[in-house]
């Protein structure tokens, strides 16, 4: 007997778990995510309902929002006429299987069979076939990839456990808000009439999307169909890396999130992430800042990281390094308001003494009001250096030879500037609020290759796990 069930155990893996293993790790053959600026999809399975549907289209329209709807072949069978107004609308209409069930319950032909009647519904509905599936709680097995020729297989980015009525619409709210980012696949319910599924959980699903919407608006953010995602996601300049170096970037984002675990990082704009923060305590060398205030061994300070995944998107997008730095310049002095507002709000972040950075010099870090320091030389200014030109040769593609002409004059530097400070330049109650940072603006710069004038403050993510013991 426990044989066979481990040779069951076996067989179902290979046949369901271990395929969807791979897609959930790599992505592979898989759509999950995609790659914008501003865009984010919003999908609805298990529907169409009778009641919730309409609801949902409603609140689409009043939004302007495009959106996936990933329809059960026979709850489409069933409402016909809510398949009509969701294609009418604009809206992309996806297979979910003809009944909700799991592809692993199911031999291939079945699935395919599931697959095809619902395609058929759907056809004869609006005259259009589907090329988009999502497989039952996203179980794919080896089928789905033999098939892939006619379909293409949508999965996503976050869930949010929305199925559940008791979830209630603040916690989704809050959910989902944390999730709201460019890019980003979020997997929604407008019908709770599945196995596991509450029936009137989408009451409080289109309370919370309602307030997601809204935010969304604000922010200038704008949800777009998987097929407009996908279609972004092939045009990004990301994707023109050659291969090696996008399975390097894959790599060094991933140490990134483990880093980020670790340290237990935080965001200065969670749902915009550019410059994270830690608290820890200063272990190097006495430092006068600008203001006259001494750092030593042993205050608390904030140490600052540039968020890995942005400096890259940034960088493929940007025309020169001083473009970059450009951009940068922005987005930080757009972020250290905010900084000197959580400062003041936290009073464990208020014992810190100074803020600190480590960069790869220059000038515009000095507008900001920061002291820069060299590091004594060491192994940590060793593996800081070596460090610092790989996030470069990543960050900028176009950079990689002139680097190479420059890599002797890059040493990496350390930024501090007292927490005081900072207030004082840059939160509401300061007297210099929102003065303007100067920035390198003569687009002639970068042809003669001043890279050392650039404000290109790099993170210390590899090596932020070492203290700067200078
Ligand atoms: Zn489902």
């Amino acid at each position: 007997m426990q044989t066979l069930l481990l040779w069951l155990f076996y067989i179902s893996s290979f046949y369901a778990f271990i395929p969807g293993l791979i897609t959930r790790i790599f992505g592979f053959r898989v759509f999950r995510r995609g790659i914008t600026e501003h865009e984010y999809a919003l999908t609805f399975d298990d529907g169409p309902d009778s009641v919730y549907t309409p609801k949902l289209l409603d609140l689409l329209k009043r939004y302007n929002a495009k959106a996936t709807f990933f329809v059960v072949g026979s709850h489409a069978e069933q409402h016909p006429e809510i398949v009509k107004r969701i294609y009418d609308e604009g809206h992309l209409i996806g297979i979910h299987n003809y009944v909700h069930k799991s592809n692993w319950l199911m031999r291939p032909g079945t699935v395919k069979k599931q697959i095809m009647k619902t395609d058929k519904v759907i056809h004869t509905i609006t005259g259009e076939r589907s090329s988009y599936y999502r497989p039952p709680w996203g179980i794919v097995n080896l089928f789905d990839f033999a098939k892939r020729s006619q379909f293409k297989i949508v999965l996503w980015s976050s869930m949010f456990g929305d199925w559940r009525e008791r979830i209630g619409a603040d916690r989704l709210t809050e959910r989902m808000l944390n999730k709201l980012q460019p890019g980003e696949v979020m997997l929604l319910h407008d019908c709770g009439l599945t196995a596991g599924a509450n029936p009137d959980a989408p009451q409080q699903m289109l309370i919370a999307l309602e307030r997601v919407l809204e935010e969304a608006e604000r922010r200038g953010m704008k949800a777009i169909r998987i097929d407009e995602m996908i279609e972004a996601k092939e045009k990004a300049p990301e994707r023109k890396l050659p291969r090696l170096k996008r399975a390097s970037v894959k790599v060094w984002l991933l140490w990134e999130t483990l880093f980020h675990a670790m340290f237990r990082l935080k965001s200065i704009r969670p749902y915009d992430p550019f410059i994270h923060y830690r608290l820890r305590t200063y272990k190097g060398q006495t430092v006068e800042m600008n203001d006259g205030a001494t750092l030593s061994k042993g205050d608390k300070v904030i140490e600052l990281h540039f968020d890995n995944e942005k400096l890259f998107r940034l960088g493929v997008r940007s025309r020169s390094m001083v473009h970059l730095a450009i951009q940068m310049i922005r987005a930080t002095e757009d972020q250290f308001p905010e900084l000197a507002r959580i400062i003041l709000s936290d009073p464990e972040l208020q014992q810190a003494k100074a803020i600190y950075g480590i960069t790869m010099i220059n000038r515009g870090p000095k507008n900001f009001g920061f002291k820069i320091v060299d590091l004594k030389d060491g192994l940590f200014a060793r593996s800081t250096t070596m460090y610092l030109k790989f996030l470069l040769r990543i960050i900028n593609p176009s950079g990689q030879e002139r680097l190479k002409d420059h890599a002797e004059q890059m040493v990496p530097k350390l930024l501090v500037m007292s927490v005081a400070q900072l207030i004082e330049r840059f939160s509401e109650s300061g007297s210099h609020r929102r003065q303007q940072v100067k920035e390198p603006s003569d687009p002639q710069e970068e042809k003669k290759g001043e890279l050392l004038d650039l404000n290109l403050v790099a993170s210390s993510q590899g090596i932020g796990s070492t203290p700067p013991a200078m």
